[in-house]
């Protein structure tokens, strides 16, 4: 059973070669054409645009006014958009198909399938592709365009596009033995006929699918129903291919009358449409029904019809039925010779018939394997990027988690060192609070011994003289007593200002104890100690004791005793000095003694000084 192709024939063309491109014309078209003996001539539309939408329009039903538009086109074709352009090939490569220029038409139709800008002429023309070459017998091509149809197929909004393509789908896998996709399509053209359309189509794959498959076992009335549904102007074709299917199920199911009293009744009309494909069909049915009904001459005619009308090299089944029915009759009429002859016709076409049969087959398992080989390519590539995606995430990840490491260590480093600062910095104020003198802020008692015994080991190892003075404020609790502890306070704070405004950057200035000071001058000797300390003196004499009492004053007593006289040890520096200080107050207060060696060690200034 050959394939109902969708492609037209042009008509009345009496020689093989148009037989041939009858063969490759379809069912649809020639209902067209039929069409076309009674449409008129429109003038052409203005625009290119327009006049390929005509041209689509009418190309199967006014070839004369189709081949002028062409040319009309062609003589503008330099000023066509590109997706003009590719419609205007399209519509070339359909009349190339038409008028049998096979070569021509494949170019022209594989150029846009794979190049136009325009998605739905890409569908369009890969299906008219598919039928062209499936008549081809180029089948491996043909699959692979239907496996780009199928790819394309969910993605078509063009309802008559997708129509198109469901049926050159279903016709392809059928005759490749994929019945059951084929019926899928099928049925998909039924239940989804574009507007204008009906089941009429949809149904004749659906019958030309299970006849095929070998499993038409009942006649499914739906066939009927679609026979009605059958009115358009394109489906007359597709009516009779129905009926030839149904004959056929008559014939195989023992109602051989049957099928000639349907075959006999649309055999005129199917032969005024020229479709040399069907009509074979037809004659070769009927020719097997005769010989049933043992009607041998009946048998013969339609048998050499039917061999006849089948397209010369074409091994189709019509013919093989023709040389087999021809075998028969002539045996049976005991025409031994001519019996031998038809039954050698039989064998090739047989041959031929089934050799093209695996073609299909095989071609659509390569194609499959081919597909399959691809798919798994492209899995495994998928699968290599989704391996170097997921490296490339996971050494992002460790770059992250990296940045992130760091992040984290650098805030932790800098809470550390903040602490570490914060900690040092508290350290320092203990330290400072722990060196200093609460009231007056000069050094304590505890630090002024720790910094003078450094600058007297500094002072012992450069051999540079140091002297210490020591002085207390003469009469200090009579401010007490009579102005009150807090003048007592401030009066203390001022002395200290005093002195220390008098003092060099390098002496070190305490406060031993209560109103007892010492001053460790360094690479100073008696004669500058002693003046450095009567200008102490002076200093806190003149100043007046608080700013809120300027009129008070005090004094203090000096005591001066140098590195000269007692070595460099601060101890006996305080013993010698503090002896000074004590003369200075028997003297009379406000006055400086520098120390000598006949100074008294046990002096009662000393003896805080003694116990520390
Ligand atoms: P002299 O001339 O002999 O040194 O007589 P003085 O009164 O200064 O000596 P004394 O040792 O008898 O008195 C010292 C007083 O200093 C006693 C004490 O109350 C007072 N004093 C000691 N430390 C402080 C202090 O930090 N603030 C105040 N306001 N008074 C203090
Ligand atoms: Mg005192
Ligand atoms: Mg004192």
């Amino acid at each position: 059973m050959s394939q109902i192709t969708m492609i037209p024939s042009r008509r009345n063309r009496p020689s093989d070669a148009v037989r041939r491109m009858a063969r490759l014309c379809g069912l649809v078209l020639a209902g067209w054409l039929a069409f076309a003996v009674v449409a008129h001539a429109v003038p052409a539309p203005a625009t290119p645009a327009a006049m390929l939408a005509e041209a689509d329009a009418i190309k199967a039903r006014d070839e004369g006014r189709f081949t002028r538009l062409l040319q009309d086109l062609g003589a503008v074709e330099k000023s066509l958009s590109p997706r003009d352009l590719s419609m205007l090939h399209f519509l070339r490569g359909w009349r190339a198909t038409w008028i049998g220029d096979y070569e021509s038409g494949r170019a022209l139709l594989e150029g846009v399938a794979d190049n136009s800008p325009d998605t739905v002429l890409r569908f369009r023309a890969t299906a008219t592709l598919i039928n062209l070459l499936g008549n081809g017998h180029r089948y491996e091509q043909a699959f692979q365009r239907l496996a780009k149809l199928q790819e394309m197929l969910p993605s078509i909004r063009d309802h008559k596009a997708r129509f198109q393509g469901q049926g050159e789908a279903s016709q392809l896998l059928s005759s490749a033995g994929q019945d059951e996709q084929a019926e899928a399509y099928a049925r998909d053209m039924m239940a989804d006929p574009p507007p204008g359309e009906s089941i009429c189509k949809g149904a004749q794959h659906l019958i030309r699918a299970r006849r095929e498959g070998g499993h038409l076992d009942v006649l499914d009335p739906i066939f009927f129903q679609a026979l009605a549904s059958c009115t358009g102007p394109s489906d007359e074709v597709f009516a009779h291919a129905i009926r030839s299917d149904i004959a056929s199920f008559y014939l195989t199911h023992g109602r051989p009358a049957d099928a000639v009293k349907l075959l006999t009744m649309y055999r005129e009309p199917m032969r005024a449409l020229n479709y040399p494909v069907l009509l074979a069909e037809f004659d070769a049915t009927l020719a097997q029904s005769y010989l049933k009904l043992g009607q041998l001459a009946d048998a013969r005619r339609s048998a050499l019809s039917a061999a006849s009308v089948a397209i010369r090299n074409e091994f189709t089944d019509s013919r093989r039925t023709a040389y087999d029915v021809l075998y028969q009759v002539e045996q049976q009429l005991g025409n031994v010779g001519a019996a031998l002859s038809y039954h050698e016709q039989f064998m090739l076409a047989d041959k031929a018939y089934l050799d093209d049969i695996s073609a299909r087959s095989l071609a659509f398992q390569i194609v499959n394997q081919q597909l399959l080989a691809r798919k798994a390519e492209v899995d495994a590539l998928n699968k290599q990027n989704e391996i170097l995606r997921l490296t490339g995430a996971l050494a992002r990840k460790d770059v992250e988690t990296g940045r992130l490491y760091i992040f984290v260590l650098l805030v932790c480093l800098v809470a550390i060192a903040w602490l570490l600062l914060w900690l040092r910095r508290s350290q320092l104020r203990f330290m400072k609070l722990a060196r200093r003198d609460g009231l007056t802020g000069i050094c304590n008692r505890e630090h002024f011994v720790d910094q003078s015994e450094r600058v007297l080991a500094y002072g012992a190892r450069s051999d540079r003289g140091a002297c210490l003075i020591l002085f207390d404020l003469d009469h200090f609790k009579n401010v007490n007593d009579t102005y009150g502890h807090a003048v007592g306070d401030e009066t203390l704070k001022r002395a200290v200002d005093v002195c220390r405004r008098a003092l060099h950057a390098c002496d070190v200035f305490g406060r031993l104890g209560g109103e007892e000071f010492a001053v460790l001058l360094s690479d100073c000797s008696p004669a500058q100690a002693r003046a450095r300390a009567e200008q102490l003196r002076l200093s806190i004499a003149a100043t007046s004791a608080t700013q809120s009492l300027p009129h008070l004053h005090v004094t203090a007593s000096f005591g001066v005793g140098s590195t000269l006289q007692c070595g460099f040890e601060l101890h006996r520096l305080l013993v010698v000095a503090d002896a000074a200080l004590y003369r200075a107050k028997r003297a009379g207060r406000n006055c400086v003694m520098v120390g000598d060696t006949g100074d008294i060690p046990d002096s009662p200034y000393l003896a805080s000084e003694a116990r520390g």
